[in-house]
């Protein structure tokens, strides 16, 4: 095995800390040997602070309409040929249940940045969710908003804000998004967000356009320096109704190695195996969960609107109805001597509110 790169994974994971061109080196040596040694160790602290609990987050793609255009997005502003769609409160409401009854408790309510759903609706619903069940958390994954708005969320009831940063560079992001979106009000809203107290989940894509080694050590320091409560990756997948088509999606094995690796810098936080993990690869979710991640996001949408859902390609489970959803991931997760558990799923150490 590669000595050098063996030594700072050791490091990393008695340090919880590399230095940038220790982060360059490990990403440019992979090695499938390298990858193992990594998901090993990080298996290994997973365990220690989640046992072999995985946790699930009910999803709830309750709006497929956005303002904005990311260039790598399917349901981006300017892709005329998505059918466009948007759930009313009463069905938002109906899925939440369903969820609850199916063992839920949590549910990420996720859209695109669609003006419909003002700050007024979303506290609304957020209440109403409160009121069905006290015991749930409520995340909201809805973009980028100002402080007030934020603030408004949270105190009608909200626990946790997704927002992926997409990447921690600046000139990188400049590539993947219109020049009207702004990268530091993007890690702006982050910040925010955890002064509020939200447990925060940020995330990036592994291996987009124009990325490169070097852009996934930056990564790795945000995450030792922001420690997001949870981390979403997934190799980026090509859309081909985006300026991106033609493009090459990322991979299984770096974003598997990444899971490994920010195991090994924040061991409490919360991992995702993302479902564009199991779009890559028929047992990605597996795979993720065996590199040292501890949740997955079985869909909770409406079996009618989730193929509109579509920000990359052939995504998966979009045409099964919810409790299929749960048992077939609750299949997959046994399978490999994991078990899904009806819990709301907060980081270790969290204090509840
Ligand atoms: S990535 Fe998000 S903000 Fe960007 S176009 Fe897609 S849904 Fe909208």
């Amino acid at each position: 095995m590669d000595q050098r790169g063996k030594a700072y994974i050791d490091q990393l994971e008695r340090e919880h800390h590399l230095a940038f061109d220790e982060y360059v080196y490990l990403l440019k040596n992979r090695s499938d040997e390298l990858a193992e040694y990594a998901a090993k160790k990080a298996v290994a602290v997973r365990q220690h602070f989640y046992g072999n609990a995985v946790y699930t987050r009910g999803l709830i793609e309750f709006t497929n309409i956005c303002k904005n255009n990311c260039l790598y997005c399917g349901i981006r502003r300017g892709n005329a040929t998505v059918e466009r769609y948007r759930l009313s409160e009463d069905e938002i409401l109906q899925s939440t249940e369903e969820g609850y009854q199916l063992g839920f408790r949590t549910f990420v309510l996720q859209g695109g940045e669609d003006p419909y759903y003002t700050d007024d609706r979303i506290c609304s619903l957020v209440r109403k969710i409160r009121e069905q069940h006290r015991d749930v958390a409520i995340t909201l994954s809805i973009g980028e908003k100002e402080r007030e708005s934020y603030q408004a969320f949270f105190d009608a009831g909200a626990n946790r804000y997704l927002l992926r940063h997409e990447t921690a560079n600046e000139d990188l992001y400049r590539k993947l998004h219109p020049e009207e979106m702004s990268w530091k009000h993007r890690m702006d809203c982050l910040r925010t967000l955890k002064e509020i107290g939200y447990q925060v989940g940020a995330g990036f894509m592994v291996e987009p356009p124009y990325q490169k080694v070097e852009d996934l050590a930056m990564e790795l320091q945000f995450i030792e320096d922001f420690k997001p409560d949870m981390c979403g990756i997934g190799p980026y997948i090509v859309h081909h109704e985006t300026p991106f088509r033609g493009e090459k999606s990322g991979t299984v094995e770096m974003t598997c190695f990444l899971l490994s690796l920010i195991r090994l810098i924040y061991p409490e936080i919360l991992l995702p195996a993302t479902t564009a993990l199991g779009t890559m690869h028929p047992r990605g979710r597996e795979l993720g969960i065996e590199s040292g991640a501890n949740v997955v996001m079985p869909n909770l949408t409406p079996v009618g609107v989730r193929k509109q859902y579509e920000l990359y390609e052939n995504k998966i489970c979009t045409g099964e109805e919810s409790a299929q959803c749960r048992g077939c991931l609750d299949q997959r997760m046994k399978s490999i001597g994991y078990e899904l558990v009806i819990d709301r799923g907060d980081r270790f150490g969290w204090n509840r509110r």
